[in-house]
Protein backbone atom coordinates (compact mmCIF):
# COMPACT_ATOMS: atom_id res chain seq x y z
CA UNK A 1 0.00 0.00 0.00
CA UNK A 2 2.66 2.48 1.07
CA UNK A 3 5.14 1.50 -1.73
CA UNK A 4 2.14 2.07 -4.34
CA UNK A 5 1.24 5.36 -2.98
CA UNK A 6 5.28 6.44 -3.30
CA UNK A 7 5.38 5.14 -7.17
CA UNK A 8 2.47 6.87 -7.68
CA UNK A 9 3.92 10.45 -6.50
CA UNK A 10 7.11 9.99 -8.02
CA UNK A 11 5.46 8.69 -11.17
CA UNK A 12 3.28 12.02 -11.31
CA UNK A 13 7.07 14.22 -10.27
CA UNK A 14 8.24 12.61 -12.99
CA UNK A 15 5.35 13.87 -14.97
CA UNK A 16 5.16 17.32 -14.36
CA UNK A 17 8.82 17.57 -14.60
CA UNK A 18 8.45 16.26 -18.05
CA UNK A 19 5.84 19.29 -18.94
CA UNK A 20 8.22 21.58 -17.75
CA UNK A 21 10.90 20.82 -19.38
CA UNK A 22 8.65 20.93 -22.92
CA UNK A 23 7.41 23.89 -21.74
CA UNK A 24 10.99 25.49 -21.31
CA UNK A 25 11.62 26.45 -24.22
CA UNK A 26 8.60 27.99 -24.88
CA UNK A 27 9.28 30.47 -22.17
CA UNK A 28 6.08 29.46 -20.59
CA UNK A 29 4.66 29.15 -16.81
CA UNK A 30 6.57 25.56 -16.88
CA UNK A 31 9.66 27.42 -18.25
CA UNK A 32 9.70 29.23 -15.17
CA UNK A 33 8.58 26.44 -12.75
CA UNK A 34 11.76 24.52 -14.27
CA UNK A 35 14.11 27.00 -13.81
CA UNK A 36 12.88 27.33 -10.04
CA UNK A 37 13.50 23.37 -9.77
CA UNK A 38 16.90 23.72 -11.38
CA UNK A 39 18.09 26.51 -8.71
CA UNK A 40 16.53 24.98 -5.74
CA UNK A 41 18.28 21.60 -6.58
CA UNK A 42 21.87 23.87 -7.26
CA UNK A 43 21.39 25.35 -4.34
CA UNK A 44 20.81 22.42 -2.31
CA UNK A 45 23.70 20.88 -3.77
CA UNK A 46 25.41 23.70 -3.22
CA UNK A 47 25.02 24.04 0.62
CA UNK A 48 25.74 20.18 1.42
CA UNK A 49 28.25 19.83 -1.02
CA UNK A 50 31.81 19.27 0.49
CA UNK A 51 34.63 16.80 -0.56
CA UNK A 52 35.07 15.80 2.80
CA UNK A 53 31.95 15.87 4.04
CA UNK A 54 30.53 11.65 4.82
CA UNK A 55 28.19 9.97 7.30
CA UNK A 56 29.72 11.36 10.25
CA UNK A 57 30.00 14.87 9.53
CA UNK A 58 26.10 14.63 8.65
CA UNK A 59 25.30 12.62 12.30
CA UNK A 60 27.79 15.91 13.61
CA UNK A 61 25.17 18.59 11.97
CA UNK A 62 22.33 16.47 13.50
CA UNK A 63 23.68 16.15 16.47
CA UNK A 64 24.99 19.85 17.06
CA UNK A 65 21.99 21.05 19.02
CA UNK A 66 21.98 18.52 21.26
CA UNK A 67 25.51 18.04 22.18
CA UNK A 68 25.21 22.68 22.61
CA UNK A 69 22.04 22.26 24.71
CA UNK A 70 24.62 19.64 27.12
CA UNK A 71 27.38 21.27 26.57
CA UNK A 72 25.67 24.73 28.20
CA UNK A 73 23.97 22.36 30.93
CA UNK A 74 27.22 21.15 32.15
CA UNK A 75 29.42 24.57 32.05
CA UNK A 76 26.11 26.19 33.80
CA UNK A 77 26.63 22.82 36.19
CA UNK A 78 29.83 23.22 36.75
CA UNK A 79 29.16 26.32 39.10
CA UNK A 80 26.82 24.89 41.37
CA UNK A 81 28.93 21.69 41.61
CA UNK A 82 32.15 23.40 42.75
CA UNK A 83 29.83 25.16 45.55
CA UNK A 84 28.24 21.84 46.72
CA UNK A 85 31.84 20.55 46.66
CA UNK A 86 32.94 23.89 49.14
CA UNK A 87 29.88 23.59 50.92
CA UNK A 88 30.19 20.00 51.97
CA UNK A 89 33.69 20.07 52.56
CA UNK A 90 33.34 23.20 54.50
CA UNK A 91 30.51 20.99 56.56
CA UNK A 92 32.77 18.55 57.53
CA UNK A 93 35.76 20.37 58.55
CA UNK A 94 32.66 22.80 60.92
CA UNK A 95 31.73 19.41 62.71
CA UNK A 96 35.15 18.36 62.79
CA UNK A 97 36.20 21.41 64.87
CA UNK A 98 32.64 21.53 66.58
CA UNK A 99 31.98 18.17 67.79
CA UNK A 100 35.20 15.71 67.34
CA UNK A 101 38.30 17.62 67.95
CA UNK A 102 36.27 19.08 71.61
CA UNK A 103 35.85 15.18 72.18
CA UNK A 104 39.43 13.93 71.09
CA UNK A 105 41.40 16.87 72.80
CA UNK A 106 39.36 15.98 76.65
CA UNK A 107 39.47 11.97 76.10
CA UNK A 108 42.62 10.89 74.36
CA UNK A 109 45.98 10.81 75.20
CA UNK A 110 47.95 13.83 74.62
CA UNK A 111 50.06 11.61 72.05
CA UNK A 112 47.08 10.28 69.86
CA UNK A 113 45.52 13.96 70.56
CA UNK A 114 48.24 15.27 68.70
CA UNK A 115 48.93 12.87 65.91
CA UNK A 116 44.90 12.84 65.31
CA UNK A 117 45.40 17.06 65.07
CA UNK A 118 48.34 16.61 63.10
CA UNK A 119 47.01 14.05 60.47
CA UNK A 120 43.67 16.11 59.99
CA UNK A 121 45.36 19.47 59.46
CA UNK A 122 47.64 17.75 56.95
CA UNK A 123 45.18 16.03 55.24
CA UNK A 124 42.79 19.74 55.23
CA UNK A 125 45.89 21.49 54.05
CA UNK A 126 46.80 19.20 51.31
CA UNK A 127 42.72 19.17 49.76
CA UNK A 128 42.38 22.88 50.00
CA UNK A 129 45.35 23.31 48.07
CA UNK A 130 44.79 21.30 45.24
CA UNK A 131 41.44 22.13 45.22
CA UNK A 132 41.94 25.88 44.24
CA UNK A 133 45.19 24.95 42.50
CA UNK A 134 43.17 22.55 39.91
CA UNK A 135 40.10 25.20 39.77
CA UNK A 136 42.56 27.97 39.25
CA UNK A 137 45.04 26.64 36.88
CA UNK A 138 44.56 26.61 33.28
CA UNK A 139 44.95 23.17 31.74
CA UNK A 140 47.32 24.94 28.87
CA UNK A 141 45.86 25.57 25.09
CA UNK A 142 48.39 25.27 21.83
CA UNK A 143 49.91 28.58 20.90
CA UNK A 144 47.19 30.26 17.50
CA UNK A 145 50.38 32.87 16.48
CA UNK A 146 52.92 29.96 16.53
CA UNK A 147 52.92 28.98 12.76
CA UNK A 148 55.87 26.27 13.58
CA UNK A 149 53.71 24.75 16.38
CA UNK A 150 54.06 20.45 15.86
CA UNK A 151 50.93 19.26 15.00
CA UNK A 152 49.04 15.99 13.89
CA UNK A 153 46.46 17.31 12.76
CA UNK A 154 44.06 20.05 12.90
CA UNK A 155 40.91 20.96 14.80
CA UNK A 156 37.94 21.51 12.94
CA UNK A 157 36.07 23.98 15.41
CA UNK A 158 39.47 25.80 16.82
CA UNK A 159 40.65 25.64 12.98
CA UNK A 160 44.29 25.32 14.78
CA UNK A 161 47.00 22.91 14.88
CA UNK A 162 46.72 20.19 17.14
CA UNK A 163 49.99 18.83 18.67
CA UNK A 164 50.01 15.17 19.87
CA UNK A 165 47.68 14.28 23.05
CA UNK A 166 45.84 17.54 22.08
CA UNK A 167 42.03 17.60 22.49
CA UNK A 168 38.92 19.78 21.63
CA UNK A 169 36.83 20.20 24.93
CA UNK A 170 33.41 21.27 23.74
CA UNK A 171 32.37 22.57 27.08
CA UNK A 172 35.07 25.00 26.91
CA UNK A 173 34.74 25.31 23.07
CA UNK A 174 38.62 25.59 22.86
CA UNK A 175 41.67 22.81 22.60
CA UNK A 176 43.21 21.48 25.86
CA UNK A 177 46.72 20.39 25.83
CA UNK A 178 47.35 16.59 27.03
CA UNK A 179 43.49 16.66 27.94
CA UNK A 180 42.28 14.20 30.43
CA UNK A 181 38.65 15.46 30.64
CA UNK A 182 36.18 18.43 31.27
CA UNK A 183 35.50 17.94 35.24
CA UNK A 184 32.28 19.69 36.13
CA UNK A 185 33.61 19.39 40.06
CA UNK A 186 36.15 21.65 38.86
CA UNK A 187 34.42 23.83 36.21
CA UNK A 188 37.89 23.36 34.52
CA UNK A 189 39.50 20.99 32.21
CA UNK A 190 41.96 18.95 33.15
CA UNK A 191 44.93 18.66 31.17
CA UNK A 192 48.49 19.22 31.05
CA UNK A 193 49.15 21.96 33.58
CA UNK A 194 46.63 21.04 36.07
CA UNK A 195 46.36 17.09 35.98
CA UNK A 196 48.43 16.98 38.97
CA UNK A 197 46.35 19.25 41.31
CA UNK A 198 43.82 17.24 39.77
CA UNK A 199 44.91 13.84 40.76
CA UNK A 200 46.56 14.79 44.22
CA UNK A 201 42.83 16.47 44.95
CA UNK A 202 41.19 13.08 44.52
CA UNK A 203 44.02 11.32 45.89
CA UNK A 204 43.74 13.51 49.78
CA UNK A 205 40.20 13.78 49.51
CA UNK A 206 39.28 10.14 49.17
CA UNK A 207 42.44 9.84 52.20
CA UNK A 208 40.53 12.59 54.06
CA UNK A 209 37.75 10.51 54.34
CA UNK A 210 38.68 7.50 54.84
CA UNK A 211 40.45 8.76 57.75
CA UNK A 212 37.16 10.98 58.96
CA UNK A 213 35.34 7.97 58.72
CA UNK A 214 37.67 5.53 60.32
CA UNK A 215 38.76 7.69 63.44
CA UNK A 216 35.15 8.61 64.02
CA UNK A 217 33.12 5.22 63.61
CA UNK A 218 33.25 4.96 67.93
CA UNK A 219 31.96 8.39 68.12
CA UNK A 220 29.04 7.33 64.86
CA UNK A 221 27.94 4.54 66.72
CA UNK A 222 27.59 6.07 69.77
CA UNK A 223 25.48 8.96 68.52
CA UNK A 224 23.59 6.26 66.28
CA UNK A 225 22.49 4.56 69.15
CA UNK A 226 22.04 7.88 71.29
CA UNK A 227 19.56 8.76 68.19
CA UNK A 228 17.46 5.50 68.15
CA UNK A 229 16.81 5.26 71.56
CA UNK A 230 15.64 9.06 71.87
CA UNK A 231 13.56 8.11 68.63
CA UNK A 232 11.91 5.30 71.03
CA UNK A 233 11.70 7.13 74.43
CA UNK A 234 12.94 10.97 74.29
CA UNK A 235 15.59 11.39 77.71
CA UNK A 236 14.23 14.46 79.44
CA UNK A 237 17.59 15.38 80.30
CA UNK A 238 18.87 15.51 76.77
CA UNK A 239 19.74 18.99 75.39
CA UNK A 240 19.60 20.47 72.04
CA UNK A 241 23.66 20.79 71.54
CA UNK A 242 23.33 16.75 72.34
CA UNK A 243 21.45 15.73 69.92
CA UNK A 244 22.67 18.12 66.98
CA UNK A 245 25.78 16.76 68.09
CA UNK A 246 24.83 13.02 67.62
CA UNK A 247 22.95 14.22 63.78
CA UNK A 248 26.30 15.84 62.67
CA UNK A 249 28.39 13.09 63.71
CA UNK A 250 26.21 10.75 62.01
CA UNK A 251 25.86 12.85 58.82
CA UNK A 252 29.61 13.65 58.58
CA UNK A 253 30.06 9.61 58.70
CA UNK A 254 27.71 8.78 55.76
CA UNK A 255 28.98 11.70 53.92
CA UNK A 256 32.56 10.49 54.33
CA UNK A 257 32.22 6.93 53.77
CA UNK A 258 29.88 7.63 50.84
CA UNK A 259 32.54 10.35 49.14
CA UNK A 260 35.65 7.86 50.37
CA UNK A 261 33.80 4.77 48.33
CA UNK A 262 32.54 6.90 44.72
CA UNK A 263 35.76 8.90 44.96
CA UNK A 264 38.72 5.53 45.37
CA UNK A 265 36.85 4.03 42.79
CA UNK A 266 37.58 7.29 40.22
CA UNK A 267 40.91 7.45 42.21
CA UNK A 268 41.73 4.43 41.41
CA UNK A 269 41.17 4.40 37.93
CA UNK A 270 43.15 7.38 37.29
CA UNK A 271 45.86 6.21 39.43
CA UNK A 272 45.82 2.53 36.66
CA UNK A 273 46.00 5.30 33.93
CA UNK A 274 49.07 7.19 35.19
CA UNK A 275 50.60 4.01 35.75
CA UNK A 276 49.88 3.39 31.75
CA UNK A 277 51.39 6.85 30.84
CA UNK A 278 47.37 7.34 29.30
CA UNK A 279 45.01 9.95 29.87
CA UNK A 280 40.91 8.94 29.66
CA UNK A 281 40.73 10.13 26.13
CA UNK A 282 43.77 7.95 25.15
CA UNK A 283 42.54 5.07 27.05
CA UNK A 284 39.68 4.87 24.46
CA UNK A 285 41.98 5.90 21.36
CA UNK A 286 44.76 3.31 22.68
CA UNK A 287 41.78 0.24 23.35
CA UNK A 288 40.74 0.95 19.64
CA UNK A 289 44.12 1.30 18.14
CA UNK A 290 45.16 -2.61 19.87
CA UNK A 291 42.86 -4.23 19.17
CA UNK A 292 43.09 -2.71 15.08
CA UNK A 293 46.89 -3.74 15.36
CA UNK A 294 45.96 -7.62 17.06
CA UNK A 295 43.93 -8.04 13.88
CA UNK A 296 46.54 -7.60 11.89
CA UNK A 297 48.96 -9.00 13.47
CA UNK A 298 50.61 -5.98 15.19
CA UNK A 299 51.36 -4.94 18.93
CA UNK A 300 50.32 -1.60 19.69
CA UNK A 301 53.05 0.47 21.76
CA UNK A 302 51.92 3.79 23.87
CA UNK A 303 54.93 6.26 22.75
CA UNK A 304 54.39 7.93 26.50
CA UNK A 305 54.37 4.81 28.18
CA UNK A 306 57.92 4.86 30.05
CA UNK A 307 57.82 1.96 32.54
CA UNK A 308 55.65 2.80 35.81
CA UNK A 309 57.87 4.29 38.00
CA UNK A 310 59.07 6.94 35.90
CA UNK A 311 55.54 7.49 34.33
CA UNK A 312 54.34 8.39 38.28
CA UNK A 313 58.08 10.72 38.48
CA UNK A 314 57.44 12.33 35.45
CA UNK A 315 53.35 12.62 36.32
CA UNK A 316 54.49 14.02 40.09
CA UNK A 317 57.66 15.91 38.46
CA UNK A 318 59.99 13.78 40.91
CA UNK A 319 63.70 14.35 40.03
CA UNK A 320 65.30 13.59 43.23
CA UNK A 321 64.55 11.10 46.50
CA UNK A 322 63.76 14.71 48.57
CA UNK A 323 61.19 15.64 46.01
CA UNK A 324 58.84 12.55 46.88
CA UNK A 325 58.45 14.97 50.41
CA UNK A 326 58.63 18.28 48.94
CA UNK A 327 56.41 17.42 46.02
CA UNK A 328 54.28 14.97 46.59
CA UNK A 329 53.78 14.98 50.32
CA UNK A 330 53.50 18.91 51.05
CA UNK A 331 52.12 21.47 48.37
CA UNK A 332 54.26 22.11 45.80
CA UNK A 333 53.40 24.60 42.52
CA UNK A 334 56.11 23.42 40.43
CA UNK A 335 54.74 22.90 36.64
CA UNK A 336 54.72 19.82 34.96
CA UNK A 337 57.61 18.12 32.83
CA UNK A 338 57.73 19.65 29.26
CA UNK A 339 55.69 22.12 27.72
CA UNK A 340 52.64 20.09 26.73
CA UNK A 341 53.50 20.78 23.19
CA UNK A 342 56.55 18.54 22.03
CA UNK A 343 56.93 15.04 23.64
CA UNK A 344 59.76 12.72 24.17
CA UNK A 345 59.25 9.40 23.43
CA UNK A 346 62.47 8.05 23.16
CA UNK A 347 62.20 7.07 26.69
CA UNK A 348 59.37 4.01 25.57
CA UNK A 349 61.36 3.29 22.64
CA UNK A 350 64.07 2.37 25.09
CA UNK A 351 62.02 1.07 27.75
CA UNK A 352 60.04 -1.32 25.11
CA UNK A 353 63.68 -2.32 23.52
CA UNK A 354 64.50 -3.13 27.35
CA UNK A 355 61.80 -5.10 27.98
ZN1 LIG B 1 39.80 22.95 19.15
ZN1 LIG C 1 36.66 21.78 29.19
Amino acid sequence: MGSSWRWQLSRSTRLVLRWCRQQKGGGGEGGRLWELWSYSKLLLRSLCYNSLADSDTLLDCVFEPVIWTVDSITRWFGVVFVCLVVLLTSSVVIIVYLFVIPTIISTYPVLLAVYHLSCGHWILLMISFHYYKAITTSPGHPPKDKLNTPSVSICKKCVTPKPPRTHHCSICNICVLKMDHHCPWLNNCVGHFNHRYFFSFCLYMTLGCIYCSFSSWDMFLDAYSAVESYNQTPPPDQSFKESTAHKCIIFLWVLTSTVAVALGGLTLWHARLINRGETSVERHINRKETKRLRERGKMFRNPHHHGKMKNWKLFFGVETRSHWLTRVLLPSCHPPDGDGIEWDCTFSRRYFLAV
